[in-house]
């Protein structure tokens, strides 16, 4: 009997990653950032398209603003079995903010504005598109700021009386000068001191494709290339680009996908939103 026992529990102990083909932590909600594990060596496919995963079977994945209801995550193990997963995307209600006072030109631009933004639109999503096998993104992430929050993930936006594009960011009100700091580890990506609508712009890369984005700082206190920690100064808040006020906006991506950061970081900490610090 105790003889049996024992060959059971080396089974059990020999097996585990049979147990745990998929675990995935994150909400599944439009906007959402999910990260995930697989047995290493395994292969993902999300929606269709073949995913990174680290050598220890390190994953994640984003839900664009819009994404459907049903999606799919296909496991392949390296004994070559596959699994599927469908997802079901809790499907949400975006707010309505109008923003009025606004320069005009900063709503409506002029040619050669445009060609600035398209330019400026290009350098960002060259930047978006790399996939280091970092995987900075398994952290415990922080907000880069805390205080009052003035904007948020995905709302329609109506400036100066006109509909405009979706605002994809978290906006925190903090005056000129406050110290932004890495929600996560990373590589500085972009450097740009005024961009036509995000003025002074820092791109953070956490790896697997998944990127903040700072608009309107005052000051960037990194370089490109840097490597970056957790809770580290990376810039300060401003009021440059199109704004009324001094503020920060961090935003996120997954590749080309919008995603929602509070879905990483969680609510702004109470007493922070209500002091404004
Ligand atoms: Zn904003």
């Amino acid at each position: 009997m105790r003889r049996i026992a024992s060959v059971i529990l080396v089974v059990l102990l020999g097996a585990p990653a049979v147990v745990s083909a998929l675990e995935l932590s994150g909400s599944l909600i439009q906007g959402g950032v999910v990260r995930g594990e697989v047995q290493p060596g395994s292969e993902v496919v999300f929606d269709g398209r073949k995913i990174r995963v680290s050598e220890q079977g390190r994953f994640v994945l984003g839900f664009d603003r819009d994404a459907p209801e049903k999606m799919r995550l296909e496991v392949t193990r390296p004994d070559g079995q596959t699994s599927v997963r469908a997802l079901r995307v809790e499907q949400r209600e975006y707010d309505i903010q109008r923003i009025d006072g606004l320069p005009p030109r900063k709503v409506t631009p002029n040619e050669a504005d445009l060609k600035r933004i398209r330019q400026e639109g290009a350098l960002i999503r060259e930047a978006r598109k790399r996939n280091d096998p970092r995987t900075d993104f398994a952290t415990d992430w922080i907000w880069p700021v805390t205080g009052p929050i003035s904007g948020v993930y995905g709302s329609q936006r109506i400036l100066n009386g006109e509909p405009r594009r979706p605002h994809y960011g978290w906006d925190i009100a903090v005056p000129t000068g406050t110290p932004v700091k890495a929600p996560a580890p990373g590589v500085v990506t972009l450097v740009h001191d005024d961009m036509f609508f995000s003025g002074g712009t820092l791109l953070l890369d956490h790896g697997h494709g998944l990127t903040s984005a700072f608009l309107h700082l005052s000051r960037i206190t990194v370089a490109e290339g840097e490597r970056v920690e957790k809770g580290e100064k990376i810039a300060e808040v401003g009021a440059t680009g199109r704004v009324t006020g001094a503020h920060l906006d961090w935003r996120m991506n997954w590749f080309n996908s919008r995603v929602d950061p509070r879905t990483l970081v969680g609510p702004m900490p109470e007493d922070r939103a209500a002091a404004g610090e």
